[in-house]
């Protein structure tokens, strides 16, 4: 499939891997907008938000299950902001599903 981070899973493109497991996978954002910045994502391919649904959402769950995890290896022990684009409004780049940490400094308030 024709699909940037199905082949970041893959080892296909090299990645900078902060954590694995059967089901979820993150690495560093290329382009970082804060000091930590990781992506996560499901290791089977779901293209956006939009798209989840009760066959998939188990994958979802795993994905939050396992951020705690990251977060603590990341050193991110005074919180930090998980976000999710979705679509052509929310400027998804990427039309793999991942969920952004982002953190290691006080974060703007706005949101957009
Ligand atoms: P989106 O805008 O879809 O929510 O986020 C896509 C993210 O993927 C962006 O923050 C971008 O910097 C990151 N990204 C795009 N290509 C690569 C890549 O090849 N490697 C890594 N590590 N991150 C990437
Ligand atoms: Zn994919």
């Amino acid at each position: 499939m024709d699909c940037l981070f199905c082949k970041i899973i893959a080892g296909d493109i090299p990645s900078a891997k902060v954590y694995e497991d059967e089901n979820v996978y993150a690495f560093k954002d290329i382009n970082p907008q804060a000091p930590v910045h990781v992506l996560v994502v499901p290791k089977t391919h779901i293209c956006c938000a939009d798209k989840i649904d009760a066959q998939n959402s188990v994958y979802v769950a795993k994905i939050f299950e396992a951020i705690p995890e990251i977060a603590a290896q990341m050193g991110l022990t005074n919180g930090y902001r998980i976000i999710n684009n979705c679509g052509e409004d929310g400027c998804q780049t990427v039309k793999h599903l991942h969920f952004h940490i982002l953190g290691g400094k006080k974060l703007p308030e706005n949101m957009g």
